[in-house]
């Protein structure tokens, strides 16, 4: 279902209230990673541009949820932001109360005001209502550009969306667009790569993407469950066995549909220096454990993928931290950024190993959500847009 954005709603000489995700990773007060608030900025330029004061909420990191902690303020993105947008960023000391009310109703048109970590409250991860209406009385209309957070039904993501009109800021847009390109009609051949370790938190995903994708390709840790469901003796492997049930009643119905690796690097011990070999994932030996894909699985997974039109990939193929077991996933994010198809990258590790391969601005669409697209892609509501107003 469409929602309206800020595009839809008139701005002048409002105060907007906006949930970004500025949950930027920082060292001695310094964020050392600025891509989050770079992705907020088109949404708050707009609002800056449309004559309205802009107070902006995120969380970060895990604080305990009683008061102000130093090591988890938003200040350092604040001093950020305000570098990037060449204009002063006020910074709150709290995001609810009377000091910040009062400081709120002073702003001008074309102020910002960034406040402080919602997660300082206990009630945030709660969805607490009371603390959603303290908020809310900061703002006249509620945009939520924080597409990282909108799996989780928290004060600042949802209790909110309750109080004032709500509306979608242009990132939120932009991600909603790529991912429903994977569950609504999408163009064909569509191919799902998935991998990364705990498949617990994925095969529902798996289940789902086959009931639209033409082919799921898995990698990582994931297809050592899989594996042994086939009988494989995966050795020293990571497998859940809690998961192979489930594993082998997809293989039953998939059919082809669902492609496995063939070949693996293998290691005697998870060490980025251990002794590795190449074989076949049927000839694991006693004290060895599979740490990426081999180059046949490599192979057979590039022919699928050269035919799609729509690639959607969550999850490394291989313990890609590591560089001897890296080329697996560096293998299929070299491959994506040739193809002529759209290709959307789930959050995380993914997103960090296109960049790291150098081709992140190959990808049609890198989500800034890990665990948000992975929801979007099992087909759930996510509740911090299902309460946004439809278009
Ligand atoms: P996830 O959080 O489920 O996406 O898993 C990501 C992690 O999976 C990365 O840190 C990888 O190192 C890890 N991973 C990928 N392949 C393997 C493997 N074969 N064995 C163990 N861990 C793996």
């Amino acid at each position: 279902m469409a929602k309206k954005t800020i595009r839809d709603v008139d701005l002048r000489g409002k105060r907007v209230l906006m949930r970004v995700d500025f949950n930027v990773p920082m060292a001695n007060g310094v964020v050392t990673d600025d891509k989050r608030i770079r992705a907020a900025l088109p949404s708050i330029q707009h609002v800056l541009d449309e004559g309205a004061a802009l107070i902006l909420m995120s969380h970060l990191g895990r604080p305990k949820g009683v008061g102000f902690e130093a090591e988890f303020s938003l200040k350092p993105a604040a001093e950020a932001l305000s570098k990037l947008l060449g204009r002063p960023v006020l910074m709150a000391p709290d995001c609810i109360g009377d000091d910040v009310e009062a400081m709120a109703a002073s702003l001008k048109p074309g102020d910002v005001l960034m406040l402080e970590n919602t997660r300082f409250h206990k009630g945030e991860e709660k969805n607490d209502f009371g603390l959603a209406q303290q908020m809310a009385v900061l703002g006249d209309v509620y945009v939520n550009d924080a597409f990282g957070s909108a799996h989780r039904a928290h004060s600042s993501t949802e209790g909110i969306a309750k109080c004032l009109p709500s509306v979608c800021g242009f990132l939120m847009e932009q991600e909603l667009d790529y991912l429903s390109r994977a569950t609504q009609n999408p163009a064909r051949p569509y191919v799902a790569i998935l991998g990364g370790a705990k498949i617990s938190d994925k095969i529902a995903v798996v289940e789902n993407l086959l009931s639209k994708a033409d082919t799921v390709i898995i990698g990582g840790g994931m297809a050592n469950t899989f594996l042994a469901a086939k009988g494989y003796a995966m050795q020293d492997s990571l497998v859940e066995p809690g998961s192979i049930e489930t594993a082998r009643a997809i293989l039953a119905t998939a059919g082809g549909r669902l492609l496995l690796p063939v070949d693996a690097v293998i290691a005697d011990r998870f060490d980025a220096e251990a002794n590795s070999q190449i074989v076949d994932v049927d000839k694991v030996p006693s004290g060895w454990r599979i740490m990426d894909i081999g180059p046949k699985s490599i192979d057979a997974f590039a022919a699928v993928l050269k035919q799609a039109k729509l690639v959607v990939w969550n999850g490394p193929m291989g313990v890609f931290e590591m560089p001897k077991y890296a080329e697996g996933t560096f293998a299929i994010a070299r491959l994506l950024a040739t193809l002529d198809a759209t290709t959307v990258i789930g959050g995380g590790d993914s997103a960090s190993a296109v960049k790291k391969a150098g081709v992140a601005n190959k990808m049609s669409h890198v989500s800034t959500g890990g665990g948000a697209s992975l929801e979007f892609l099992e087909g759930k509501d996510l509740p911090g847009v299902a309460v946004l107003q439809e278009a």
